[in-house]
């Protein structure tokens, strides 16, 4: 692991420090340390070339927490939580700042990790969880509270003896990011009364489901992802028309059409339009027979399941379109779904997969992996995938490397489980399904800063995205750019 150490400013002990991966830029783990204290933004774990090298020391907290006061969370994307476990067993154990939503998204995430990636057995899951869940701290959107000092509030409200003791206070304040469920960028009020912006993960424009991202105010230091700093997502507006074309054509001549999609995030969207798309059928009855209504919608993906619960729980943190379909009383509820199959333990799976494979019957299955890299999504492809009628629908960026791109691809052959599969289903890519802001969004989110940032840090993107959005900013800002 590496450590890079920025001063912030020229005259105060204020530094930004970035704890990352010797090779990749993932794994996001930040540290401001004012004086002699810090507090770490986020605690990911490493993918790509970095996670592959040696998965197990690479893991360890090798960087000294002794002097951190606190630990903040963006969002619960596993490379932004994936090492607390480890943080954890270096010692850590101060308190763990967090939307509520992330808060009820965290063990579960986790959880899923932990069984998956380690192997651990229920009882030493539940062991590092409660651990995790004691330190957590769930706080709201958009107020500001204290982290530091002595007596810091058990709610999440500002004291005002505190606020006037600057030397003892550190406000901070959790802000829609409008990426995935509970995501927040996090700005932070330095001793000197100046801002520092953490943005995590920001999510696109025009979403449904969740609004889009706010830019905060007045920002002196901006820390910001560029994941597609060089990118333009095709229109978000348009997908679901696309999703409906695809669907539509593909129930013609039957079959199971087959959604790979990742758990949080994705999988909500798409249930989400699917279940515009048969409110649609339904008010302007352009079907004849009400087979939309009569589809079977599976979801199969316990960990998709959960967390859908919580995106229900949550309802609060929708946007005003969604809101109001939600109480609408003509409508169909958003993700309240009359036609969901929900596919809880692997027998129930395997029959299922057996059934969609005799009968070919036609049937929508969402499950996981997105990038058809593991998951109970790689049964359907192994059964469904020879079949003429079965269309794949990949919603979403398919990495090299993964069966995906594969798929992507058009190889006429696949290996699954070491079985040579003949590829005769029908593969589309539907785009417009990204969890990440584009170019556009990102410049928008700068530029709604009404006082620019005195700098400007780029983290999180290839390093050649970097340097093209680098150019970009340094055209349109006075801004310091630092990548
Ligand atoms: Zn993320």
């Amino acid at each position: 692991m590496t450590t890079r150490m920025y001063q912030l400013h020229d005259e105060y002990q204020y530094f930004l420090l970035h704890h990352g991966g010797k090779n990749t830029v993932t794994g996001s783990c930040h540290e401001l340390r004012i004086d002699q204290y810090g507090i770490l933004i986020d605690c990911g774990l490493f993918q790509g070339k970095d996670s592959a090298s040696d998965p197990v020391t690479v893991l360890n907290i090798d960087f000294d927490i002794q002097h951190i006061e606190a630990l903040l969370i963006t969002h619960t994307h596993i490379d932004h939580i994936g090492r607390l476990p480890w943080l954890l067993a270096a010692g850590f154990d101060k308190p763990i700042y967090c939307t509520k939503a992330t808060a009820a998204l965290i063990p579960i995430m986790l959880e899923d990790g932990l069984k998956l990636q380690l192997g651990l057995n229920k009882k030493q899951r539940s062991l590092i969880l409660e651990r995790i869940e004691r330190l957590i701290v769930p706080v709201e959107y958009g107020e500001w509270g204290n982290i530091k000092g002595k007596e810091v509030p058990s709610s999440w409200s500002l004291d005002k003896k505190q606020k006037s003791k600057k030397s003892h206070s550190l406000l901070v304040r959790f802000q829609p990011a409008g990426h995935i469920l509970g995501s927040a960028y996090i700005e932070v009020k330095l001793p000197n009364d100046e801002i520092i912006v953490f943005s995590g993960d920001l999510g696109p424009s025009n979403t449904p489901l969740l609004p889009d991202p706010i830019s905060p105010k007045s920002v002196d230091y901006l820390v910001i992802e560029t994941t597609y700093g060089n990118k333009q997502h095709d229109d978000v507006s348009t997908r679901s028309q696309r999703l409906e074309k695809i669907v539509q054509k593909s129930l013609q001549d039957g079959g199971v059409i087959l959604i790979p999609a990742f758990s949080v995030g994705r999988t909500q969207e798409i249930l989400f339009d699917i279940e515009r798309l048969i409110e649609h059928s339904i008010q302007t009855k352009t079907t004849s027979d009400d087979f939309w209504q009569q589809l079977p919608i599976i979801l199969d993906s316990p960990l998709a399941l959960k967390v859908t619960k919580e995106y229900e729980r949550f309802k609060q943190l929708w946007n005003d379109e969604c809101t109001a379909l939600d109480k609408s009383k003509n409508a169909r509820h958003p993700l309240s779904f009359d036609q969901l199959i929900t596919v809880d333990n692997h027998k129930e799976h395997t029959r299922l997969v057996n059934r969609l494979a005799s009968t070919n019957e036609p049937a929508i299955v969402v499950a996981a992996s997105g990038m058809c890299s593991g998951g109970r999504i790689m049964n359907y492809l192994q059964a469904l995938l020879p079949h003429t009628q079965t269309d794949v629908i990949l919603a979403g960026f398919q990495a090299y490397g993964t069966l995906g791109r594969e798929l992507q691809e058009g190889e006429n052959h696949v290996y699954i489980s070491n079985e040579k599969i003949k590829v005769e289903a029908e593969v589309h890519s539907m785009s417009g399904y990204s969890a990440h802001a584009d170019q556009t969004d990102l410049l928008r989110f700068i530029e709604g800063i009404e006082k620019s940032p005195k700098k400007i840090f780029l983290i999180h993107g290839e390093p050649e995205v970097k340097g093209k959005f680098k150019e970009l900013l340094k055209a349109r800002f006075t801004s310091d750019v630092i990548v």
